[in-house]
C-alpha cells in the first residue's frame, strides 16, 4: 500500500454521542472508510458531542470500541495538546466556533432571535416544517432593529432560501451542527464527507457558512440510511438497534457491506471493494 504521507485525502466519522452505534452507524462508519483509505487518505474521528442536552459521555468509550470491534481503525489526530487517543471532541471547541461565529456576526449575515418552539407552534399557518421536520423558522425576528439580549433565545443565520437556521442557541451556549460541521472539516483539513443521507438538506446551510467563511466545499457523498422493517430509520436512541458484540461482529459487518453494494454507485463499489477485502475479510 502506498505511504499515506502521499495523500492529501482526508475524511472523517463524526458521530455524536446520544447512544450506541446501530448499524446504520456502522453502515456511514464503513463507508467513511472505504472512500478515504482507497484514496490513500486518513480518516478521522470526530466526536459531536456540541448538543449538551443529548450528548452522553458514557457513550463516547462505548462507541470507540464498537469502531475498533468493527475494524474501523481512524488515524490519530496530530494534536500534541490533545491526549484523548487523537480524536477530537466538539464540547472542548467552543472558543474556536465563538472566534469564527464573531466573523459571521460581522458580517451582519446574522440576527437575534427571541422564539422558542413552544412560541412558533403557536404562529398557526405560519407554523411550516421542513424535510427535515424542524420547523421553518417564519422570520418573525430577521428585521428586528434591537432587542434585550436577556431574552434571546439563538443567534440565526440569515440563509438565501428563507431557511433562517440557528447558529448558536443562546439559552445553553450550544452551537448548532451546520455551524459546527463546517469548521470542523475545514480545521481538519477534510477533502471528503461521507455521511447519512438524512443530512442533506445541510447542504444549503454549510455551503452558505463556507462561502462566508472563505472555506473550500468538501465533496460530499451521502449514504442511504438504513430502515427498520417499517421504512422507519434506526435510531441511536432506541436500545433495541444497538450493534451486538462477539459473534455478532461478523454478521454485521457483512450486513454493512451488502448494504453499501446495494445501495450504493457501482463506480464506487467497484473503487473500495480491493479495500474492503483487505481490511474486512
Ligand atoms: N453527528 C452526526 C450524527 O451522529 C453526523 C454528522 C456528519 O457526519 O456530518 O448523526
Amino acid at each position: 500500500m502506498d505511504n499515506p504521507a502521499n495523500s492529501n485525502a482526508c475524511g472523517r466519522f463524526a458521530p455524536s454521542p446520544t447512544g450506541p452505534l446501530h448499524l446504520g452507524s456502522l453502515v456511514t462508519a464503513m463507508a467513511s472508510y472505504l472512500d478515504i483509505k482507497s484514496d490513500n487518505g486518513r480518516l478521522w474521528l470526530r466526536i459531536e458531542d456540541s448538543d449538551s442536552q443529548r450528548s452522553k459521555a458514557n457513550f463516547i468509550g462505548l462507541i470507540k470500541q464498537q469502531l475498533i470491534d468493527h475494524g474501523i481503525i481512524w488515524d490519530t489526530w496530530p494534536n500534541p495538546d490533545n491526549k484523548k487517543e487523537g480524536v477530537i471532541y466538539q464540547s472542548e471547541r467552543r472558543r474556536i466556533y465563538s472566534y469564527f461565529m464573531h466573523f459571521l456576526i460581522s458580517t451582519e449575515r446574522t440576527f437575534l432571535c427571541s422564539c422558542t418552539r413552544k412560541s412558533l407552534l403557536k404562529q398557526g399557518d405560519l407554523t411550516e416544517y421542513l424535510k427535515s421536520g424542524e420547523i421553518k423558522y417564519p422570520q418573525i425576528c430577521r428585521n428586528r432593529k434591537s432587542g434585550n439580549l436577556s431574552h434571546e433565545k439563538a443567534l440565526r443565520f440569515k440563509s438565501t432560501d428563507g431557511d433562517d437556521f440557528v447558529i448558536r442557541r443562546l439559552t445553553t451556549g450550544d452551537f448548532s451542527y451546520a455551524f459546527t460541521v463546517v469548521v470542523d472539516d475545514y480545521l481538519q483539513g477534510v477533502t471528503k464527507i461521507v455521511r447519512g443521507d438524512d443530512l442533506k438538506f445541510t447542504i444549503n446551510r454549510n455551503r452558505q457558512i463556507q462561502a462566508i467563511l472563505g472555506f473550500p466545499f468538501p465533496k460530499i457523498l451521502h449514504v442511504p440510511v438504513v430502515r427498520d422493517s417499517n421504512g422507519k430509520k434506526l435510531s441511536k436512541a432506541d436500545k433495541h438497534s444497538k450493534l451486538r458484540g462477539g459473534e455478532f461482529i461478523k454478521k454485521q459487518i457483512i450486513e454493512s457491506w451488502t448494504h453499501l453494494r446495494e445501495n450504493m454507485p457501482v463506480s464506487w463499489i467497484e473503487k473500495v471493494t480491493p479495500t474492503y477485502e483487505t481490511f474486512f475479510n
